[in-house]
This record gives structure tokens, C-alpha cells and sequence, in this order.
């Protein structure tokens, strides 16, 4: 686990956006893993989604308070949380700022269709040159679409790992892009669903206000975050 803690971007979300605004400015391809304790876990057990992430053409955020807190137990310094929907939403301003091609893959059609019209309303000179809801079969197919259209941004709602492995499938076909794995922010950006109050979200508390919505995260979270917790002390121990 150590190794994810290394390539983990450690500097402010401030930089980090600046970086992929220049990143989008200059056709650089990159691909997005917005983490948390949960990922880490799946990387003990999946070879596969282990080899993902540490791809070097791979890169990891902490979205997660856990793997900030966690870091720091094992003397590294993240700075800060960088949550994937503030990536996927300043994204969407950078496409309109640039008049960038934007694909969208994912989340419920009725959800999809508001993000459709958001997008010509509040982001409006951002070329939106596919839409897909995530309820399809034939999610390769999707994909194959994606590939031919050769949008700058690449956003993937279809909840880890779904997402990552399968743009980690056809990463290799592409010559630019920034594509990122955005789990349920779609829900939220379109306003179907609402994103924690302020005062969850200062204090590092939105998993909280998550589990408290919707309970039936909580198996979910026991699985991944206690046991996280419990090997990050066992690796601590072990230094
Ligand atoms: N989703 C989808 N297709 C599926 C399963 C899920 O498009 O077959 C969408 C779902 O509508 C939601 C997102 O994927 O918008 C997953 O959200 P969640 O908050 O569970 O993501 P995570 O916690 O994994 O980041």
C-alpha cells in the first residue's frame, strides 16, 4: 500500500487544478484516479485494479479525508482532500472557458439528460459531443463511440471500479484526453441529489453525512475503512 501513498499527489487542490488546466491546454492525456480507502483495499486483493493504479500513465488523488489521515500516520504529507466532483465541476468550466469537447458516460438517463442541460446553460461554450446514461449493456460499445469522437474530458460515472477499469481498458487509444472516474458526482452537479452542507464538508465529515442519507453504505464502509484503519496501524507498526 505503501507504493499508492508515494505516487499520491501530495500538493494543494489549488495547484492541482492550475496543473490539469495547463494539462487540458496542451492536449496532455491524463488519467484521474480520485481515491479513497476503498480503492486501496480493492488493490490488496485485485492484481488487476493494483496494476491500474500504479500504472505510471496513472494518477492518484486523495478524495477521501481516510487516505489524508491515513497518509500522515505513515509520515506522509497530503495536503489536502481533493474531491472528485470539484475536479469533474471546475473541468466543466474549463471546457466552457476553452470551448473543449466534453463526453459524459454515466449515472441514471433522467440524471444524464439534466446534465445535458446544464451544460448548455451554465457551461455553454463547452462542445458537449456525447452523452451516454451508465444503464446500458453495452458499455464497451460506449466506449468505442468515446474513442472515435476524441474529446478533451472524459468524465465516467458508473461508481468505482466500474469506472477506472474501463477507462483503464481503452486508455491506450487514445492520444489526449482527461478522463476521470467521478462515482455519483453527476447526481449531485445536476442537482438530483445534494451534496452535504458546508459544515460536513469543512470539517472533513461528508462520508458521514453520506452514510446517515443512505444506510445502506454502512456495510460498504465497515468493510473498507475499519479494516483500512486497522492496516494502516499494522503498517505503521511494521516501519
Ligand atoms: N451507475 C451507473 N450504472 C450502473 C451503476 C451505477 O451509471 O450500472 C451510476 C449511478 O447512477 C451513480 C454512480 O454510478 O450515479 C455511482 O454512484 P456512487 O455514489 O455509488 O459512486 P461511488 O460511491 O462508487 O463513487
Amino acid at each position: 500500500m505503501k507504493e499508492l501513498f508515494d505516487k499520491t499527489y501530495k500538493d494543494s487542490k489549488e495547484e492541482y487544478l492550475k496543473m490539469l488546466e495547463k494539462k487540458l491546454k496542451t492536449n496532455k492525456k491524463t488519467f484521474i484516479v480520485t481515491a479513497n480507502p476503498e480503492a486501496f483495499m480493492l488493490s490488496e486483493k485485485n492484481q488487476e485494479y493494483r496494476n491500474m493504479l500504479l500504472d505510471k500513465n496513472t494518477e492518484i488523488v486523495a478524495d477521501g479525508i481516510g487516505l489524508v489521515k491515513a497518509g500522515r500516520i505513515l509520515g506522509y504529507v497530503i495536503k489536502e482532500r481533493i474531491p472528485g466532483i470539484e475536479i469533474a465541476e471546475e473541468l466543466l468550466k474549463y471546457a466552457s472557458e476553452h470551448q473543449k469537447k466534453v463526453y459524459l458516460f454515466g449515472s441514471k438517463p433522467e440524471v444524464i439528460e439534466k446534465m445535458g442541460n446544464l451544460i448548455r446553460e451554465k457551461y455553454s461554450d463547452a462542445k458537449l459531443i456525447g452523452m451516454q446514461d451508465g444503464y446500458v449493456e453495452e458499455k464497451d460499445k460506449v466506449f468505442k463511440d468515446i474513442v472515435k469522437k476524441e474529446p478533451d474530458i472524459i468524465l465516467v460515472a458508473l461508481g468505482m471500479p466500474k469506472q477506472e477499469e474501463l477507462i483503464y481498458k481503452y486508455l491506450d487509444k487514445f492520444k489526449k484526453g482527461i478522463f476521470v472516474g467521478v462515482g455519483g458526482s453527476f447526481d449531485v452537479i445536476s442537482g438530483t441529489k445534494k451534496r452535504a452542507p458546508k459544515i460536513f464538508i469543512k470539517t472533513n465529515t461528508e462520508w458521514l453525512y453520506r452514510i446517515v442519507k443512505e444506510p445502506k453504505r454502512i456495510k460498504r464502509f465497515y468493510d473498507n475503512n475499519i479494516k483500512f484503519i486497522f492496516k494502516i496501524y499494522k503498517l505503521k507498526k511494521s516501519k
